[in-house]
């Protein structure tokens, strides 16, 4: 699998501490005691939000604190509780505290947990008013707020799988579209590990891409691929088929998407009906004028794509025609955010 880790410290707040103080009137020079209770301290929370994906946002944000309940007060004033905080996660992150390693938590869709809870207010002077002793010093302090050290753990899922033989570009276009590279669990079956990336958008789309080298490489090599691989290369939702424009063994584009297309129908029906977008790489090397645009057509036409569809050319070199494949990526997999957007520019503006 492949995983993305954090390590965050969560504090809770300490209760704010009783008060000691004594009614003061005209009149009532020696009242009674009147320090009122400390706040409680904010709770930590987790919760579990759709459509977050990675725990790439926790690399720059390691402290999360609730706030302290405030002190008691006279007058019998009880202090404010301290405010929660939450802490937003993936659903399917698992919690470990990282100083025992153990488990405290399997994060699952819509939930909410308290995972370091705000210590108790302490109590002010009015509640050790007794018969015998009229006039009380003593308060409590607050309770200490919980502290963990926590490990957060996510399996990510990719959404998108790279195709294509040996050579057709997928290592570079993935390292060109993506920065953070998760760790990567050891895949013991195989040399070959699939390589995983997560690409920007902008600050609120992110994609999880995967190179899968695996799939054709191994298979041509008769490695064992193992089931675990398949069975996580399966769960993306679209396959990018990567062809390289020019192969320096002369073979033939179409040629070559053919036996890459037959190979994965081998493999695995269920990966060969995937949506595929097919990228004709490395345009780079096609320097004639116009040249790239027929390629295309004559790449569309043979392999009876629809004009314009689902077809586009790219360098991953240089970085051509990387930001629209994404685009139609972020289309293909959401295809509801489009037309959320359209229907935002069709209405009027009063
Ligand atoms: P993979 O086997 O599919 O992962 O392919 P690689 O990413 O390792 O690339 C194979 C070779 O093609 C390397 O020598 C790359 O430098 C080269 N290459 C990859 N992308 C491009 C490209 O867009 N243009 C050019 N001219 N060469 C590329
Ligand atoms: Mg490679």
């Amino acid at each position: 699998m492949f995983v993305d880790r954090a390590t965050i410290t969560v504090r809770a707040g300490d209760g704010g501490a009783g008060a000691v103080s004594f009614r003061r009137e005209k009149g009532e020079p020696k009242g009674g005691p009147d320090g009122g209770d400390g706040g409680d301290g904010g709770s930590v929370y987790l919760v579990a939000e759709d459509g977050l994906k990675t725990l790439y946002d926790f690399r720059g944000n390691r402290h999360w604190e609730a706030q302290p309940g405030e002190a008691g007060r006279a007058k019998q004033q009880h202090g404010a509780n301290g405010a929660d905080c939450a802490v937003r996660l993936p659903p399917g992150t698992l919690v470990y505290n990282d100083e025992t390693g153990g488990l405290i938590h399997d994060l699952q869709p819509g939930e909410r947990i308290v995972v370091a809870r705000g210590g108790k207010g302490g109590l002010g002077n009015e509640h050790f008013k007794s018969s015998t002793n009229q006039a009380p010093r003593k308060a409590t302090p607050g309770v200490h707020g919980e502290r963990f050290t926590l490990r957060l753990e996510l399996k990510l899922i990719a959404d998108v799988g790279f195709i294509g033989l040996p050579n057709a570009g997928k290592s570079t276009l993935l390292a060109a579209l993506t920065r953070a590279h998760p760790k990567i669990a050891d895949y013991p079956f195989t040399t070959l590990a699939p390589q995983l990336g997560i690409a920007e958008l902008d600050a609120q789309r992110r994609l999880v891409l995967a190179d899968i080298p695996g799939l054709i490489e191994g298979a041509a090599k008769g490695a064992g691929l193992g089931h675990d691989f398949l069975r996580h290369v399966e769960r993306t939702r679209v396959l990018v088929h990567l062809l390289d424009a020019q192969p320096l063994d002369g073979s033939d584009p179409a040629t070559n998407y053919e036996v890459v297309r037959n190979e994965l129908a081998e493999y695995s029906a269920e990966l060969a009906d995937k949506r595929e977008i097919v990228v004709l790489n490395k345009t780079d090397l096609l320097t004639e004028p116009g040249e790239i645009e027929a390629r295309v057509k004559e790449l569309a036409a043979r392999l009876q794509l629809l004009p314009g569809r689902d077809l586009i050319a790219i360098s991953g070199a240089t970085g051509n025609g990387t930001a629209e494949l994404l685009e139609k990526l972020w289309k293909a997999l959401n295809p509801g955010a489009e037309r959320a957007e359209g229907w935002k520019s069709a209405t009027p503006a009063v």
